[in-house]
Protein backbone atom coordinates (compact mmCIF):
# COMPACT_ATOMS: atom_id res chain seq x y z
CA UNK A 1 0.00 0.00 0.00
CA UNK A 2 1.46 3.73 -1.07
CA UNK A 3 -0.11 7.30 -0.36
CA UNK A 4 0.23 9.72 -2.61
CA UNK A 5 -1.15 13.58 -1.81
CA UNK A 6 -1.77 15.81 -4.63
CA UNK A 7 -4.33 18.44 -5.34
CA UNK A 8 -8.08 16.88 -4.72
CA UNK A 9 -9.56 18.82 -7.92
CA UNK A 10 -12.62 17.26 -8.17
CA UNK A 11 -14.89 16.46 -4.96
CA UNK A 12 -16.26 12.59 -4.48
CA UNK A 13 -13.96 9.14 -3.83
CA UNK A 14 -13.46 6.61 -6.26
CA UNK A 15 -12.40 2.73 -6.22
CA UNK A 16 -11.42 1.10 -9.08
CA UNK A 17 -8.61 -0.65 -11.62
CA UNK A 18 -5.38 1.53 -12.69
CA UNK A 19 -5.75 2.10 -16.26
CA UNK A 20 -2.79 4.13 -17.47
CA UNK A 21 -3.05 6.21 -20.13
CA UNK A 22 0.36 7.04 -21.99
CA UNK A 23 2.17 7.79 -25.16
CA UNK A 24 3.72 5.07 -26.07
CA UNK A 25 7.78 4.16 -26.77
CA UNK A 26 7.60 3.68 -30.55
CA UNK A 27 11.51 3.17 -31.24
CA UNK A 28 12.07 2.82 -34.82
CA UNK A 29 15.47 0.95 -35.73
CA UNK A 30 16.71 0.03 -39.04
CA UNK A 31 16.78 -3.72 -40.02
CA UNK A 32 18.46 -5.52 -42.67
CA UNK A 33 15.51 -8.09 -43.55
CA UNK A 34 16.20 -11.16 -46.38
CA UNK A 35 12.52 -12.65 -46.38
CA UNK A 36 10.98 -9.20 -47.69
CA UNK A 37 7.86 -11.17 -49.22
CA UNK A 38 7.02 -11.73 -45.59
CA UNK A 39 7.83 -8.61 -43.86
CA UNK A 40 5.40 -7.22 -46.56
CA UNK A 41 2.85 -9.73 -45.45
CA UNK A 42 3.77 -8.34 -41.75
CA UNK A 43 2.98 -4.91 -43.12
CA UNK A 44 -0.47 -6.07 -44.45
CA UNK A 45 -1.46 -7.77 -41.22
CA UNK A 46 -0.60 -4.75 -39.06
CA UNK A 47 -2.69 -2.67 -41.31
CA UNK A 48 -5.56 -4.99 -41.48
CA UNK A 49 -5.16 -4.65 -37.42
CA UNK A 50 -4.81 -1.22 -37.39
CA UNK A 51 -7.91 -0.98 -39.34
CA UNK A 52 -10.07 -3.49 -37.65
CA UNK A 53 -9.49 -1.25 -34.12
CA UNK A 54 -10.36 2.03 -36.56
CA UNK A 55 -13.50 0.74 -37.56
CA UNK A 56 -14.02 -0.18 -34.02
CA UNK A 57 -13.24 3.35 -32.52
CA UNK A 58 -15.13 4.86 -35.05
CA UNK A 59 -18.16 3.52 -34.11
CA UNK A 60 -18.28 3.95 -31.03
CA UNK A 61 -17.44 7.66 -31.42
CA UNK A 62 -20.51 7.45 -33.57
CA UNK A 63 -22.44 6.51 -30.98
CA UNK A 64 -21.06 8.27 -27.76
CA UNK A 65 -19.49 11.66 -29.14
CA UNK A 66 -21.06 12.02 -32.42
CA UNK A 67 -20.71 12.65 -35.99
CA UNK A 68 -17.51 15.35 -35.78
CA UNK A 69 -15.62 12.75 -33.89
CA UNK A 70 -16.42 9.85 -35.86
CA UNK A 71 -15.33 11.65 -39.25
CA UNK A 72 -11.66 12.09 -37.82
CA UNK A 73 -11.47 8.54 -37.89
CA UNK A 74 -13.11 8.30 -40.76
CA UNK A 75 -10.38 10.32 -42.25
CA UNK A 76 -7.65 7.87 -40.73
CA UNK A 77 -9.32 4.57 -42.32
CA UNK A 78 -9.10 6.42 -45.55
CA UNK A 79 -5.16 6.97 -45.33
CA UNK A 80 -5.19 3.57 -44.13
CA UNK A 81 -5.97 2.05 -47.54
CA UNK A 82 -4.32 5.03 -49.48
CA UNK A 83 -2.03 2.81 -52.31
CA UNK A 84 -0.22 5.97 -52.46
CA UNK A 85 1.19 5.54 -49.16
CA UNK A 86 1.08 1.73 -49.03
CA UNK A 87 2.68 1.03 -52.47
CA UNK A 88 5.87 3.11 -51.81
CA UNK A 89 5.99 1.19 -48.13
CA UNK A 90 5.68 -2.18 -49.86
CA UNK A 91 8.29 -0.74 -52.92
CA UNK A 92 11.30 0.58 -50.20
CA UNK A 93 11.02 -2.98 -48.17
CA UNK A 94 11.54 -4.93 -51.08
CA UNK A 95 14.20 -2.96 -52.79
CA UNK A 96 16.08 -1.43 -49.85
CA UNK A 97 15.30 -5.05 -47.87
CA UNK A 98 14.83 -3.07 -45.02
CA UNK A 99 12.14 -4.04 -41.54
CA UNK A 100 8.39 -2.81 -42.25
CA UNK A 101 8.41 -0.50 -39.42
CA UNK A 102 11.39 1.22 -40.81
CA UNK A 103 9.94 1.34 -44.54
CA UNK A 104 6.55 3.08 -43.07
CA UNK A 105 8.40 6.00 -41.11
CA UNK A 106 10.53 7.26 -44.03
CA UNK A 107 7.80 6.80 -46.11
CA UNK A 108 5.38 8.75 -44.01
CA UNK A 109 8.23 11.27 -42.94
CA UNK A 110 8.17 12.67 -46.28
CA UNK A 111 4.65 12.79 -46.87
CA UNK A 112 4.34 14.64 -43.76
CA UNK A 113 7.25 16.91 -44.40
CA UNK A 114 6.10 17.87 -47.89
CA UNK A 115 2.01 18.64 -46.72
CA UNK A 116 3.41 20.35 -43.67
CA UNK A 117 5.59 22.67 -45.58
CA UNK A 118 2.46 23.49 -48.32
CA UNK A 119 0.47 26.98 -47.34
CA UNK A 120 -2.74 24.92 -47.15
CA UNK A 121 -4.58 24.06 -44.35
CA UNK A 122 -6.66 20.87 -45.94
CA UNK A 123 -2.57 19.53 -46.67
CA UNK A 124 -1.82 20.14 -43.05
CA UNK A 125 -4.52 18.25 -41.90
CA UNK A 126 -3.81 15.58 -43.81
CA UNK A 127 0.16 15.57 -42.33
CA UNK A 128 -1.98 15.01 -38.90
CA UNK A 129 -3.90 12.67 -39.99
CA UNK A 130 -0.79 10.49 -41.38
CA UNK A 131 1.14 10.69 -38.54
CA UNK A 132 -1.86 9.46 -36.42
CA UNK A 133 -1.99 6.67 -38.83
CA UNK A 134 1.37 5.60 -38.78
CA UNK A 135 1.87 5.85 -35.26
CA UNK A 136 -0.76 3.00 -34.93
CA UNK A 137 0.58 0.65 -37.14
CA UNK A 138 3.93 0.86 -35.90
CA UNK A 139 2.96 -0.05 -32.65
CA UNK A 140 1.15 -3.03 -33.77
CA UNK A 141 4.54 -4.00 -35.80
CA UNK A 142 6.22 -3.19 -32.98
CA UNK A 143 3.86 -5.34 -30.38
CA UNK A 144 3.52 -2.33 -28.21
CA UNK A 145 -0.15 -1.21 -27.06
CA UNK A 146 -1.97 2.17 -27.69
CA UNK A 147 -4.40 3.42 -25.17
CA UNK A 148 -7.97 3.81 -26.59
CA UNK A 149 -9.65 5.92 -23.67
CA UNK A 150 -12.65 6.23 -25.70
CA UNK A 151 -13.06 2.49 -25.62
CA UNK A 152 -12.42 1.79 -21.93
CA UNK A 153 -15.28 -0.73 -21.65
CA UNK A 154 -14.50 -1.57 -17.68
CA UNK A 155 -14.28 0.49 -14.57
CA UNK A 156 -11.24 2.21 -13.81
CA UNK A 157 -9.17 4.62 -12.49
CA UNK A 158 -7.24 7.00 -15.46
CA UNK A 159 -3.76 7.53 -14.77
CA UNK A 160 -1.69 10.47 -16.23
CA UNK A 161 1.04 12.59 -16.67
CA UNK A 162 -1.72 15.21 -17.71
CA UNK A 163 -5.02 15.03 -19.40
CA UNK A 164 -5.75 18.09 -22.01
CA UNK A 165 -9.12 19.34 -22.12
CA UNK A 166 -9.90 17.57 -24.90
CA UNK A 167 -8.71 14.27 -23.32
CA UNK A 168 -11.22 14.70 -20.33
CA UNK A 169 -13.95 15.66 -22.96
CA UNK A 170 -13.64 12.00 -24.45
CA UNK A 171 -13.43 9.75 -20.96
CA UNK A 172 -16.82 8.30 -20.65
CA UNK A 173 -18.35 8.71 -17.30
CA UNK A 174 -19.94 5.06 -17.41
CA UNK A 175 -16.51 3.62 -17.24
CA UNK A 176 -13.60 6.40 -15.65
CA UNK A 177 -14.81 6.33 -11.99
CA UNK A 178 -12.10 8.83 -11.67
CA UNK A 179 -8.43 9.79 -12.44
CA UNK A 180 -5.25 11.20 -11.58
CA UNK A 181 -2.35 13.13 -13.08
CA UNK A 182 1.35 13.88 -12.12
CA UNK A 183 0.77 17.62 -13.00
CA UNK A 184 -2.06 20.19 -12.72
CA UNK A 185 -3.83 22.25 -10.31
CA UNK A 186 -7.55 23.06 -9.16
CA UNK A 187 -8.14 25.51 -11.51
CA UNK A 188 -6.49 23.34 -14.87
CA UNK A 189 -8.94 22.72 -17.19
CA UNK A 190 -9.17 19.24 -17.18
CA UNK A 191 -9.96 19.76 -13.28
CA UNK A 192 -12.66 22.04 -14.30
CA UNK A 193 -14.11 19.75 -16.48
CA UNK A 194 -13.83 16.80 -14.13
CA UNK A 195 -15.90 18.64 -11.40
CA UNK A 196 -18.71 19.24 -14.33
CA UNK A 197 -18.39 15.86 -15.06
CA UNK A 198 -18.86 14.92 -11.34
CA UNK A 199 -15.68 12.37 -11.71
CA UNK A 200 -13.25 12.22 -8.59
CA UNK A 201 -9.88 13.03 -9.59
CA UNK A 202 -6.22 14.35 -8.11
CA UNK A 203 -4.01 16.28 -9.45
CA UNK A 204 -0.46 17.10 -9.18
CA UNK A 205 0.40 14.24 -7.70
CA UNK A 206 4.13 14.10 -9.25
CA UNK A 207 4.61 10.59 -9.03
CA UNK A 208 1.17 8.51 -10.31
CA UNK A 209 3.18 7.57 -13.39
CA UNK A 210 6.14 6.18 -12.02
CA UNK A 211 4.11 4.62 -8.63
CA UNK A 212 1.18 2.99 -10.04
CA UNK A 213 0.61 0.37 -12.85
CA UNK A 214 -1.78 -0.85 -15.10
CA UNK A 215 -4.48 -2.90 -13.18
CA UNK A 216 -3.32 -2.10 -9.63
CA UNK A 217 -6.60 -1.45 -7.17
CA UNK A 218 -6.87 2.31 -6.65
CA UNK A 219 -8.64 4.67 -4.22
CA UNK A 220 -8.96 8.07 -5.19
CA UNK A 221 -10.22 11.00 -2.78
CA UNK A 222 -10.78 13.65 -4.37
CA UNK A 223 -12.36 15.46 -0.88
CA UNK A 224 -9.08 15.30 0.24
CA UNK A 225 -6.66 15.26 -2.86
CA UNK A 226 -5.31 12.00 -1.62
CA UNK A 227 -4.64 8.50 -4.23
CA UNK A 228 -3.77 5.18 -1.93
CA UNK A 229 -2.45 2.33 -4.26
CA UNK A 230 -3.30 -1.20 -3.46
CA UNK A 231 -5.20 -0.32 -0.59
CA UNK A 232 -5.50 -2.41 2.71
CA UNK A 233 -8.44 -4.73 3.49
CA UNK A 234 -8.79 -1.85 6.41
CA UNK A 235 -8.05 0.71 4.52
CA UNK A 236 -10.64 -0.20 1.73
CA UNK A 237 -13.23 -0.42 4.65
CA UNK A 238 -12.27 3.17 5.85
CA UNK A 239 -12.56 4.92 2.51
CA UNK A 240 -15.96 2.51 1.83
CA UNK A 241 -18.06 4.33 4.76
CA UNK A 242 -15.96 7.68 3.91
CA UNK A 243 -18.03 7.80 0.76
CA UNK A 244 -21.36 6.70 2.52
CA UNK A 245 -20.90 9.49 4.73
CA UNK A 246 -20.16 11.88 2.13
CA UNK A 247 -22.90 10.18 0.31
CA UNK A 248 -25.45 11.09 2.92
CA UNK A 249 -23.90 14.82 2.98
CA UNK A 250 -24.98 14.94 -0.88
CA UNK A 251 -28.70 13.88 0.01
CA UNK A 252 -28.99 16.57 2.68
CA UNK A 253 -27.80 18.97 -0.06
CA UNK A 254 -29.94 17.75 -2.59
CA UNK A 255 -33.21 18.88 -0.32
CA UNK A 256 -32.34 22.49 -1.34
CA UNK A 257 -32.62 22.00 -4.89
CA UNK A 258 -35.49 23.78 -5.73
CA UNK A 259 -34.76 26.71 -2.71
CA UNK A 260 -34.11 29.95 -3.52
CA UNK A 261 -30.50 31.38 -2.31
CA UNK A 262 -31.28 33.83 0.44
CA UNK A 263 -28.97 34.74 3.29
CA UNK A 264 -30.13 34.28 6.93
CA UNK A 265 -30.91 38.29 6.83
CA UNK A 266 -33.01 37.40 3.75
CA UNK A 267 -30.74 38.54 0.95
CA UNK A 268 -30.48 36.54 -2.48
CA UNK A 269 -27.43 36.15 -4.07
CA UNK A 270 -27.73 34.30 -7.83
CA UNK A 271 -25.90 30.39 -7.72
CA UNK A 272 -25.29 30.09 -11.32
CA UNK A 273 -22.96 27.21 -13.03
CA UNK A 274 -20.24 27.05 -15.10
CA UNK A 275 -20.97 25.10 -17.92
CA UNK A 276 -18.49 23.06 -20.77
CA UNK A 277 -21.21 21.98 -23.41
CA UNK A 278 -25.22 22.10 -24.07
CA UNK A 279 -24.81 18.10 -22.60
CA UNK A 280 -23.98 20.08 -19.10
CA UNK A 281 -27.48 21.91 -18.60
CA UNK A 282 -28.81 18.65 -17.11
CA UNK A 283 -26.51 18.92 -14.49
CA UNK A 284 -27.45 22.90 -13.58
CA UNK A 285 -30.82 22.27 -13.67
CA UNK A 286 -30.60 19.51 -11.43
CA UNK A 287 -28.20 20.90 -9.16
CA UNK A 288 -30.78 23.84 -8.83
CA UNK A 289 -28.42 26.65 -10.78
CA UNK A 290 -30.52 29.65 -10.92
CA UNK A 291 -28.46 30.35 -14.34
CA UNK A 292 -25.55 29.73 -16.59
CA UNK A 293 -22.61 32.04 -15.32
CA UNK A 294 -20.45 30.99 -17.99
CA UNK A 295 -20.38 28.79 -21.18
CA UNK A 296 -16.77 28.15 -21.79
CA UNK A 297 -17.49 28.05 -25.65
CA UNK A 298 -14.21 27.41 -26.72
CA UNK A 299 -15.47 23.41 -25.95
CA UNK A 300 -17.32 23.52 -28.88
CA UNK A 301 -14.08 24.39 -31.13
CA UNK A 302 -11.92 21.46 -29.65
CA UNK A 303 -11.56 17.71 -29.99
CA UNK A 304 -12.66 18.09 -34.23
CA UNK A 305 -10.22 18.78 -37.09
CA UNK A 306 -11.94 21.91 -38.10
CA UNK A 307 -14.03 25.01 -36.94
CA UNK A 308 -17.28 24.86 -35.90
CA UNK A 309 -19.98 26.38 -38.90
CA UNK A 310 -22.59 29.31 -37.67
CA UNK A 311 -25.10 26.82 -38.27
CA UNK A 312 -23.92 24.32 -36.15
CA UNK A 313 -22.72 26.95 -33.07
CA UNK A 314 -26.73 28.67 -33.63
CA UNK A 315 -27.45 25.15 -32.59
CA UNK A 316 -25.31 24.65 -29.35
CA UNK A 317 -26.41 28.03 -28.53
CA UNK A 318 -30.07 27.89 -29.37
CA UNK A 319 -30.42 24.28 -27.12
CA UNK A 320 -29.05 25.63 -24.18
CA UNK A 321 -30.82 29.32 -23.80
CA UNK A 322 -34.02 26.80 -24.62
CA UNK A 323 -32.97 24.27 -21.81
CA UNK A 324 -32.35 27.07 -19.53
CA UNK A 325 -36.09 28.07 -19.69
CA UNK A 326 -35.89 32.11 -20.08
CA UNK A 327 -33.34 31.93 -16.85
CA UNK A 328 -29.86 34.06 -17.63
CA UNK A 329 -27.07 32.40 -19.82
CA UNK A 330 -23.70 34.20 -19.50
CA UNK A 331 -22.07 33.19 -22.99
CA UNK A 332 -18.16 33.89 -22.96
CA UNK A 333 -16.43 34.23 -26.49
CA UNK A 334 -13.66 31.68 -27.55
CA UNK A 335 -11.40 31.91 -25.46
CA UNK A 336 -9.14 29.65 -26.83
CA UNK A 337 -5.21 29.33 -25.53
CA UNK A 338 -3.22 28.78 -22.38
CA UNK A 339 -4.10 25.18 -21.91
CA UNK A 340 -6.75 25.13 -24.95
CA UNK A 341 -5.46 24.56 -27.98
CA UNK A 342 -7.07 24.07 -31.26
CA UNK A 343 -4.21 22.29 -33.48
CA UNK A 344 -6.18 22.84 -36.90
CA UNK A 345 -5.36 26.69 -36.57
CA UNK A 346 -1.73 25.79 -36.45
CA UNK A 347 -0.91 28.52 -33.94
CA UNK A 348 2.82 28.63 -33.74
CA UNK A 349 4.29 27.84 -30.20
CA UNK A 350 4.62 30.06 -28.00
CA UNK A 351 7.06 30.82 -24.97
CA UNK A 352 4.16 31.66 -22.57
CA UNK A 353 0.91 30.59 -24.09
CA UNK A 354 -0.73 32.10 -20.75
CA UNK A 355 0.14 35.07 -21.73
CA UNK A 356 -0.11 35.03 -25.41
CA UNK A 357 -2.25 35.61 -28.36
CA UNK A 358 -5.47 33.89 -26.94
CA UNK A 359 -8.81 34.80 -26.42
CA UNK A 360 -10.15 37.96 -27.36
CA UNK A 361 -6.51 39.04 -28.47
CA UNK A 362 -7.19 36.00 -31.08
CA UNK A 363 -11.08 36.95 -31.93
CA UNK A 364 -9.79 40.91 -32.91
CA UNK A 365 -7.17 39.43 -35.06
CA UNK A 366 -9.15 36.28 -36.39
CA UNK A 367 -12.44 38.63 -37.26
CA UNK A 368 -13.62 35.81 -39.60
CA UNK A 369 -13.63 33.34 -36.52
CA UNK A 370 -15.30 35.95 -33.98
CA UNK A 371 -18.00 37.45 -36.32
CA UNK A 372 -19.19 33.83 -37.36
CA UNK A 373 -20.00 33.33 -33.19
CA UNK A 374 -21.04 36.49 -32.83
CA UNK A 375 -23.64 35.68 -35.30
CA UNK A 376 -24.81 32.24 -34.34
CA UNK A 377 -25.25 34.19 -30.50
CA UNK A 378 -27.31 36.62 -31.58
CA UNK A 379 -29.54 34.43 -33.60
CA UNK A 380 -29.78 32.28 -30.91
CA UNK A 381 -30.73 34.76 -28.43
CA UNK A 382 -34.68 34.36 -29.17
CA UNK A 383 -34.68 31.58 -27.43
CA UNK A 384 -33.78 32.55 -24.25
CA UNK A 385 -32.22 34.70 -21.87
CA UNK A 386 -28.96 35.77 -23.39
CA UNK A 387 -26.11 37.71 -22.07
CA UNK A 388 -22.76 37.84 -24.06
CA UNK A 389 -19.15 38.42 -22.86
CA UNK A 390 -15.65 38.77 -23.63
CA UNK A 391 -12.51 37.23 -21.96
CA UNK A 392 -9.14 38.50 -20.93
CA UNK A 393 -10.23 41.99 -21.94
CA UNK A 394 -6.81 44.11 -21.04
CA UNK A 395 -7.46 47.39 -22.19
CA UNK A 396 -11.04 49.82 -22.29
CA UNK A 397 -9.85 49.75 -26.53
CA UNK A 398 -10.47 46.10 -26.97
CA UNK A 399 -13.94 46.29 -24.96
CA UNK A 400 -15.08 48.84 -27.29
CA UNK A 401 -13.82 47.00 -30.62
CA UNK A 402 -15.38 43.66 -29.58
CA UNK A 403 -18.51 45.41 -28.58
CA UNK A 404 -18.76 47.83 -31.88
CA UNK A 405 -18.22 44.22 -33.93
CA UNK A 406 -20.76 42.48 -32.02
CA UNK A 407 -23.54 45.42 -32.39
CA UNK A 408 -22.21 45.63 -36.40
CA UNK A 409 -23.60 42.26 -36.70
CA UNK A 410 -26.27 42.60 -34.81
CA UNK A 411 -27.33 45.32 -37.52
CA UNK A 412 -26.57 43.40 -40.56
CA UNK A 413 -28.66 40.40 -39.40
CA UNK A 414 -31.37 43.13 -38.40
CA UNK A 415 -30.85 44.71 -42.02
CA UNK A 416 -32.05 41.12 -43.00
CA UNK A 417 -35.17 41.28 -40.86
CA UNK A 418 -33.54 38.17 -38.86
CA UNK A 419 -34.86 38.78 -35.65
CA UNK A 420 -33.00 38.75 -32.42
CA UNK A 421 -33.41 39.76 -28.79
CA UNK A 422 -33.89 43.53 -27.67
CA UNK A 423 -32.31 43.18 -24.21
CA UNK A 424 -29.01 41.55 -24.24
CA UNK A 425 -26.61 42.49 -21.50
CA UNK A 426 -22.84 42.70 -22.70
CA UNK A 427 -20.13 41.84 -20.66
CA UNK A 428 -16.91 41.16 -19.94
CA UNK A 429 -14.40 38.77 -17.59
CA UNK A 430 -12.64 40.59 -15.17
CA UNK A 431 -9.28 38.30 -15.30
CA UNK A 432 -6.06 40.21 -15.83
CA UNK A 433 -5.43 43.44 -13.30
CA UNK A 434 -4.90 46.00 -14.87
CA UNK A 435 -8.75 45.60 -15.65
CA UNK A 436 -9.76 45.43 -11.70
CA UNK A 437 -7.72 48.14 -11.38
CA UNK A 438 -9.27 49.94 -14.11
CA UNK A 439 -12.53 48.64 -13.40
CA UNK A 440 -14.25 52.24 -12.97
CA UNK A 441 -13.35 53.26 -16.55
CA UNK A 442 -14.87 49.90 -17.44
CA UNK A 443 -17.82 50.13 -15.39
CA UNK A 444 -19.19 53.08 -17.75
CA UNK A 445 -19.03 50.87 -20.31
CA UNK A 446 -20.19 47.15 -19.52
CA UNK A 447 -23.96 45.48 -18.34
CA UNK A 448 -21.99 43.65 -15.97
CA UNK A 449 -18.54 41.93 -14.91
CA UNK A 450 -17.39 38.30 -14.26
CA UNK A 451 -14.05 37.95 -12.25
CA UNK A 452 -12.25 35.32 -13.43
CA UNK A 453 -10.22 34.53 -10.58
CA UNK A 454 -8.68 31.61 -12.08
CA UNK A 455 -6.57 33.97 -14.34
CA UNK A 456 -6.98 36.57 -11.99
CA UNK A 457 -5.22 34.91 -9.28
CA UNK A 458 -2.11 33.50 -11.79
CA UNK A 459 -1.50 36.90 -12.79
CA UNK A 460 -1.72 39.29 -10.36
CA UNK A 461 0.49 36.42 -7.82
CA UNK A 462 2.67 35.48 -11.16
CA UNK A 463 1.90 31.50 -10.21
CA UNK A 464 0.75 29.38 -13.37
CA UNK A 465 -2.55 27.86 -12.51
CA UNK A 466 -1.02 24.63 -14.00
CA UNK A 467 1.73 24.32 -12.65
CA UNK A 468 1.74 22.45 -9.00
CA UNK A 469 5.32 23.66 -7.88
CA UNK A 470 3.75 27.03 -7.92
CA UNK A 471 0.57 26.14 -6.01
CA UNK A 472 1.38 27.75 -2.63
CA UNK A 473 1.70 31.19 -4.14
CA UNK A 474 -1.50 30.40 -5.79
CA UNK A 475 -3.55 32.33 -3.42
CA UNK A 476 -7.11 33.31 -3.94
CA UNK A 477 -7.57 34.31 -0.32
CA UNK A 478 -4.55 36.78 -0.67
CA UNK A 479 -5.62 40.50 0.63
CA UNK A 480 -3.91 41.38 -2.84
CA UNK A 481 -6.61 39.42 -4.78
CA UNK A 482 -9.78 40.61 -2.27
CA UNK A 483 -8.59 43.73 -2.56
CA UNK A 484 -8.94 43.42 -6.53
CA UNK A 485 -12.25 42.06 -6.31
CA UNK A 486 -13.58 44.78 -4.01
CA UNK A 487 -12.39 47.96 -6.70
CA UNK A 488 -14.11 45.81 -9.14
CA UNK A 489 -17.86 45.82 -7.39
CA UNK A 490 -17.46 48.85 -5.84
CA UNK A 491 -17.12 50.73 -9.09
CA UNK A 492 -19.76 48.61 -10.60
CA UNK A 493 -22.62 48.92 -7.86
CA UNK A 494 -21.04 53.15 -8.28
CA UNK A 495 -22.66 52.81 -11.65
CA UNK A 496 -25.54 50.66 -11.09
CA UNK A 497 -24.15 47.45 -12.59
CA UNK A 498 -23.80 43.90 -11.44
CA UNK A 499 -20.67 41.65 -10.74
CA UNK A 500 -20.57 37.91 -10.77
CA UNK A 501 -17.63 35.65 -10.39
CA UNK A 502 -17.26 32.53 -12.80
CA UNK A 503 -13.69 31.66 -11.27
CA UNK A 504 -13.38 28.71 -9.00
CA UNK A 505 -13.10 30.81 -6.05
CA UNK A 506 -16.75 31.50 -6.13
CA UNK A 507 -17.83 27.93 -5.12
CA UNK A 508 -14.91 27.73 -2.30
CA UNK A 509 -16.34 27.42 1.27
CA UNK A 510 -13.92 29.70 2.56
CA UNK A 511 -14.02 32.44 -0.01
CA UNK A 512 -18.28 32.50 -0.36
CA UNK A 513 -18.49 34.65 3.57
CA UNK A 514 -15.85 36.52 1.89
CA UNK A 515 -17.27 37.39 -1.92
CA UNK A 516 -20.56 38.02 0.55
CA UNK A 517 -19.38 40.28 2.51
CA UNK A 518 -17.95 41.86 0.03
CA UNK A 519 -21.45 42.54 -2.12
CA UNK A 520 -20.80 40.32 -5.00
CA UNK A 521 -24.27 39.64 -7.10
CA UNK A 522 -23.91 36.52 -8.51
CA UNK A 523 -21.67 33.18 -7.93
CA UNK A 524 -20.70 30.92 -10.72
CA UNK A 525 -19.55 27.70 -10.22
CA UNK A 526 -19.07 24.15 -11.13
CA UNK A 527 -22.61 22.78 -10.83
CA UNK A 528 -21.67 20.47 -8.22
CA UNK A 529 -20.83 23.04 -5.88
CA UNK A 530 -24.25 24.94 -5.96
CA UNK A 531 -26.25 22.58 -3.04
CA UNK A 532 -22.73 22.96 -0.97
CA UNK A 533 -22.50 26.86 -1.50
CA UNK A 534 -26.75 27.22 -1.20
CA UNK A 535 -26.61 25.49 2.36
CA UNK A 536 -23.59 27.73 3.68
CA UNK A 537 -24.91 31.04 2.52
CA UNK A 538 -28.92 29.90 4.10
CA UNK A 539 -26.79 30.15 7.29
CA UNK A 540 -24.65 33.54 6.65
CA UNK A 541 -25.75 36.79 7.29
CA UNK A 542 -24.98 39.31 4.57
CA UNK A 543 -24.48 41.86 6.85
CA UNK A 544 -22.61 40.51 9.30
CA UNK A 545 -20.42 39.27 6.37
CA UNK A 546 -20.17 42.91 5.20
CA UNK A 547 -19.24 44.57 8.95
CA UNK A 548 -15.87 42.56 8.16
CA UNK A 549 -14.90 43.93 4.80
CA UNK A 550 -12.28 46.86 6.08
CA UNK A 551 -10.84 44.50 8.55
CA UNK A 552 -10.46 41.37 5.75
CA UNK A 553 -9.20 43.75 3.03
CA UNK A 554 -6.65 45.25 5.53
CA UNK A 555 -4.94 41.78 6.47
CA UNK A 556 -1.89 41.16 5.49
CA UNK A 557 -1.85 37.29 4.65
CA UNK A 558 -3.63 34.92 2.81
CA UNK A 559 -3.11 32.81 6.21
CA UNK A 560 -4.88 35.67 8.50
CA UNK A 561 -7.43 35.45 6.20
CA UNK A 562 -7.86 32.15 6.07
CA UNK A 563 -8.00 31.68 9.79
CA UNK A 564 -10.28 34.56 10.39
CA UNK A 565 -13.01 32.96 8.34
CA UNK A 566 -12.63 29.88 9.59
CA UNK A 567 -13.14 31.58 13.21
CA UNK A 568 -15.69 33.38 12.68
CA UNK A 569 -17.66 31.93 10.11
CA UNK A 570 -17.42 28.11 11.04
CA UNK A 571 -15.94 27.04 7.74
C1 LIG B 1 -11.17 32.38 -15.09
O1 LIG B 1 -10.10 32.70 -15.59
O2 LIG B 1 -11.43 32.54 -13.88
C2 LIG B 1 -12.22 31.76 -15.89
C3 LIG B 1 -13.42 31.53 -15.39
O3 LIG B 1 -11.92 31.38 -17.15
P1 LIG B 1 -11.06 30.08 -17.52
O4 LIG B 1 -10.96 29.23 -16.30
O5 LIG B 1 -11.76 29.40 -18.63
O6 LIG B 1 -9.74 30.67 -17.91
MG1 LIG C 1 -9.80 32.79 -17.73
Amino acid sequence: MLHLKGIGASAGIAVAKAYRLEEPVLTVDKKAIENTASEVTRFDEAIIKSKNELEKIKEHAMRELGKDKADIFAAHLLVMSDPELLNPVKDKIQNEKVNAEFALKETADMFVSMFESMDNEYMKERAADIRDVTKRVVAHLLGVEIPNPSMISEEVIIIAEDLTPSDTAQLNRQFVKGFTTNIGGRTSHSAIMARSMEIPAVVGTKEATSQIKNGTLVIVDGLDGEVIIDPSDEMLAAYVSKKEKYDLQKAEWAKLVNEPTVTKDNQHVELAANIGTPKDVKGVLENGGEAVGLYRTEFLYMGRDQLPTEDEQFEAYKSVLENMKGKPVVVRTLDIGGDKELPYLHLPKEMNPFLGFRAIRLCLEEQDIFRTQLRALLRASIYGNLRIMFPMIATVDEFRQAKTILLEEKQMLEAKNIEISGNIEIGMMVEIPSTAVMADAFAKEVDFFSIGTNDLVQYTMAADRMNERVSYLYQPYNPAILRLVTLVIEAAHKEGKWVGMCGEMAGDPIAIPLLLGLGLDEFSMSATSILPARSQIKNLSKEEAASFKEKVIGMSTTEEVVSFVKETFNV
